[in-house]
């Protein structure tokens, strides 16, 4: 398929141990019945407050936790939980995390850890050293003052460089990044940025992109999914969402955008509060407590996916919004 990634009803639960002694343990829905398909080489933005699962789903596509049910192939591969479908699938997606010190062993050089993976994967050490010096000139990282340098001896920025550089010297085909440019300088940010546009041009990349700043998500995606308690509430192309957000929830993300062109500003009050807990979430739509438009029927029935436009824009709401509408 021309799929880079296809998942299909994706769900995992986790058991909270309770502090009172013989309490039954609680259980999170942390990403309830997901479903999305990304074509190769396109960038999928995936946003949504802390809490609403966007980590979960990245460490599910990773491998990194096991699914309860569903569904994953990722570059025509099978996820499975059999150690060499994890090897098969581990080479081909790599991540990128906001923690730029996570990834890297604060005892090896730069230059060792952009060798270590190729050479787990019986790359030669003359040939890993050279992709480690190809890889760090291309993200601006002069080899021959970066290569020795250890993990703290650079700035953040540039740790997140090293690491782009570590993600790609395994020659993925999916690059996932977990709020990766949220902890850098804006000035950084957009550096950064504009280099993961250029590699994933070069290298032919599909990039799953995990930030709650829905300025940089316009910026760098193809196609956007927006998340609500593990759930999935709107996705489309990312014109089509942020031009007519179908969601109230959307709605409200997008009205709280700092620098959001006041021609696109939608008339939605910014979102308040925290989202309810995952451990109990609400029956029926569960934006329903925070919902400025719920009625009595939001209580009972799930609002499922349906079409919001015929260029796959889909809304999971039992109203029906259009975009600029008398909301
Ligand atoms: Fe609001 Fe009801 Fe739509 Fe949920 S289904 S977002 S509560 S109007
Ligand atoms: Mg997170």
């Amino acid at each position: 398929s021309t799929y880079a990634v296809d998942v299909a009803g994706l769900r995992k639960q986790f058991y909270v141990r309770q502090k009172r002694l013989g309490a039954r343990p609680q259980v999170v829905h942390a990403v309830s019945d997901i479903s999305f398909k990304l074509q190769s080489g396109q960038t999928l933005g995936i946003v949504g407050e802390s809490g609403c699962g966007k980590s979960t789903l990245a460490r599910l596509l990773m491998g990194l936790i096991e699914a309860d049910d569903g569904s994953v192939l990722l570059a025509g591969q099978v996820l499975g939980s059999r150690p060499e479908q994890l090897a098969a699938v581990r080479r081909k997606v790599q991540m990128v995390f906001q923690d730029s010190f996570a990834s890297l062993n604060p005892r090896l050089s730069i230059e060792a850890s952009l060798m270590f993976g190729p050479q787990v994967h019986g790359v030669s050490r003359t040939e890993a050293r050279q992709t480690a010096h190809e890889l760090l000139a291309r993200v601006g990282l002069e080899p021959a003052r970066f290569a020795g340098r250890y993990p703290h001896e650079v700035s953040g920025g540039q740790r997140q460089r090293v690491n782009i550089a570590r993600a790609l010297a395994l020659k993925p085909e999916i690059v996932i990044f977990d709020e990766a440019v949220s902890a850098l300088d804006k000035s950084v940010e957009l550096q950064v940025l504009n280099l993961l546009l250029d590699l994933k041009a070069e290298f032919g990349l599909t990039y799953l992109f995990i930030s709650h700043d829905l300025n940089v998500v316009q910026y760098i995606s193809d196609e956007v999914m927006v998340m609500y308690l593990g759930k999935v509430v709107e996705m489309g192309p990312v014109e089509s969402v942020y031009a007519h957000p179908a969601h109230p929830y959307t709605r409200a993300l997008l009205a709280s955008m700092p620098s959001m062109d006041p021609r696109q500003r939608t008339q939605a009050a910014p979102i308040v509060g925290d989202p309810p807990s995952p451990i109990d979430p609400p029956s029926g739509c569960r934006f329903r407590t925070r919902c400025p438009h719920a009625v009595a029927a939001c209580a009972e029935g799930e609002p499922l996916l349906r079409a919001a436009g015929s260029d796959g824009h889909r809304v999971a709401c039992h109203l029906t919004l259009t975009g600029g509408g008398a909301l």
